[in-house]
């Protein structure tokens, strides 16, 4: 395969328990991934020297590219120069111009060096030094038949700046590219939209086709390895039919919102928003305010939690709760009616619903009813949402995002 497979390598006992993520290998995934190159393996693996030496091996037998960060650092239990001598067979000799820069960084602090730092002047015969500004722990790369063995700091910092400016340029040049695309879907569960969306699925080879469920939505991802430079073909293919099948359920792309597609939607027509939310309370609100401009098209918005609020801020009816409970559709599109009078608006959006953990007269936990209202349309959409208290919430702040989203494309005049 050319530019070839890349294996990472994250080296410390603190990234086996919960309390540090590898991020390293978050970064560096993506850094490959511009360059081409796919990554095949993943390894994390703790300060223990044969456990370490094994990991390199069997990276070094199957991948092309191995980076591996942490490790390199002073202390007893930075064993990755050590492992990689061995692991090569290679025997480790001091580096004169790493200890006087070493020597030099602890002079310039007005301290003496601490003897055991000498371990880091250590390099494996033929590695080559990656100088490294932000730390004393320079990185070293070894070539070995035909691979390339990186070998980085784990402090995030000095590892990205030394990949920037000395590791991407030692990489097998490989002309190509991974170009990604996210589809974002609304108001279909991960299910349905593999079910819809099977055809396409089956005939996207080449490019890599992933589904991932959020709460609220259904995310396609997509990454095709291509020339660079180019464009993304097979992507836009595979973008043309779903958006084609999904019709109006695709809502967005890459990093899109829903409230950013609302408030671009809304500010291009002149209209504005109010919301009147009860088990939401102002998510929906706090969701189309996050937009940079907000103020162009969201009026503002009432938390309607009991029903003295529904009825005196809300402006619902009492005989409507009494006749049809707090959580019904009527009440839901009365509170969307209710948020755009009161606040003199295009288009009011709101929830109402239990989120749980509890059930009410009308139903049990994520029984939820999202409305809108405009000056000649009512709309409510009625859900059983799954999940528990938070996700609920979220998801209904999703469904009346979206319902509202679909009531301004669908051009309803409002
Ligand atoms: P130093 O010279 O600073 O000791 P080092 O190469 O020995 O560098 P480590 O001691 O292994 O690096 O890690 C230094 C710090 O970087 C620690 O806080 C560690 O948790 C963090 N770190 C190490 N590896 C990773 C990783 N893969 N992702 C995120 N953080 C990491
Ligand atoms: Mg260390």
């Amino acid at each position: 395969m050319s530019g070839g497979s890349a294996e990472l390598v994250a080296i410390g006992s603190e990234l086996l328990g919960p309390a540090r993520a590898d991020t390293n290998g978050s970064f560096l995934t993506r850094r490959l991934g511009e360059a081409g190159i796919a990554v095949r393996f993943r390894t994390i693996v703790g300060d223990t020297p044969a456990d370490l030496e094994d990991v390199l091996r069997n990276a070094l037998r199957r991948s092309q590219v191995v980076i591996a960060t942490g490790g390199l650092g002073p202390t007893i239990d930075d064993l990755t120069r050590e492992a990689a001598a061995a692991v090569l067979d290679l025997p480790l000799d001091e580096d004169p111009s790493i200890l006087r820069d070493l020597e030099d960084r602890y002079r310039k602090r007005g301290l003496v060096m601490p003897p055991q730092n000498r371990r880091q002047a250590q390099v494996p015969r033929g590695a080559e030094v990656i100088p490294n500004p932000h730390g004393s722990a320079p990185g070293l790369a070894l070539r070995h038949v035909g691979r390339l063995l990186v070998l980085l700091p784990g402090v995030p910092l000095e590892m990205r700046t030394m990949f920037d400016a000395s590791v991407g340029p030692m990489l097998p040049a490989s002309g190509m590219r991974f170009a990604t695309r996210i589809l974002k879907i609304a108001a279909l569960t991960e299910s349905e939209v593999d079910h819809r969306l099977d055809p396409v699925a089956r005939s996207a080879a080449p490019v890599e086709w992933t589904i991932l469920a959020a709460p609220g939505q259904v995310e396609i991802h997509l990454r095709e390895r291509v020339p660079d430079g180019g464009g993304s073909p097979g992507i836009d293919r595979i973008d043309r039919q779903c958006a084609a099948i999904l019709g109006d359920h695709l809502f967005g792309r890459d990093e899109e919102t829903l409230e950013e597609i609302v408030g671009g939607r809304l500010l291009a027509r002149k209209e504005s928003v109010a919301t009147a939310e009860s088990l939401t309370g102002g998510l929906i609100a706090a969701r189309l305010s996050s937009i940079a401009g907000a103020s162009g098209w969201l009026a503002g918005g009432m938390v309607c939690y009991g029903e003295a609020a529904k009825t005196g801020l809300g402006g619902v009816a009492a005989d409507l709760i009494a006749a049809h409970g707090a959580v019904s559709a009527p009440v839901a599109e009365a509170l969307a009616a209710g948020a755009r009078a009161t606040l003199r608006t295009t288009w009011g959006v709101s929830a109402t619903g239990y989120a749980g953990p509890d059930s009410g007269p009308e139903g049990p936990p994520g029984t939820v009813f999202v409305a809108i209202a405009g000056t000649s349309v009512r709309r409510h959409a009625a859900l059983r949402l799954p999940g528990d208290r938070a996700a609920i919430r979220k998801r209904a702040a999703q469904s009346a995002l979206d319902l509202l989203r679909r009531a301004i494309l669908g051009g309803d005049r409002a």
